[in-house]
């Protein structure tokens, strides 16, 4: 199974090898989507982790333990139809091809299981049709 999270670390734990630990402790692989990091500062990161259930909530468990913030995420893009034009601009942006121009009908598509929240696409729309639902 698969979950997305944001990872919040103090700075006393923005050395620990997070993904060297969780794959080799508890077989759960993780993919950095975004990473805010900056020594001496909070870090942040987004990503996905992929596990069995089980390793995957005791992985969460000691992340947590050793002080570093967990919170899933929630969050989704939303397409307003309504007011999107159809430009385009917003799939030179996307960096997983989620949002694309079909090559027949020249309309936005939004494949939301490819979306990885980077949010890069909500303000590259020249008429603000991208939103969060939250
Ligand atoms: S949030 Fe990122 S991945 Fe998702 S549609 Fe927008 S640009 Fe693409
Ligand atoms: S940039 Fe905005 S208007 Fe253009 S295709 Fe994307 S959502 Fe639609």
């Amino acid at each position: 199974m698969k979950k997305r999270l944001t990872l919040t670390f103090p700075k006393r734990t923005i050395h620990m090898p997070i993904t060297y630990r969780l794959a080799k402790d508890f077989n759960v692989a993780a993919n950095i989507f975004r990473a805010q990091v900056a020594p001496d500062q909070v870090g942040k990161l987004l990503v996905e982790l992929s596990g069995d259930i089980d390793q995957l909530d005791e992985a969460i468990e000691w992340l947590q333990a050793n002080n570093i913030g967990v919170s899933l995420v929630n969050r989704e893009i939303i397409i307003d139809q309504d007011v999107c034009v159809h430009c385009g601009l917003c799939t030179g942006v996307c960096p997983t091809e989620a949002l694309q121009l079909d090559p027949q009908t020249h309309k936005l598509t939004f494949g939301r299981s490819r979306c990885i929240m980077c949010e890069q696409c909500i303000p590259s729309c020249p008429v603000q049709a991208i939103s969060t639902n939250l």
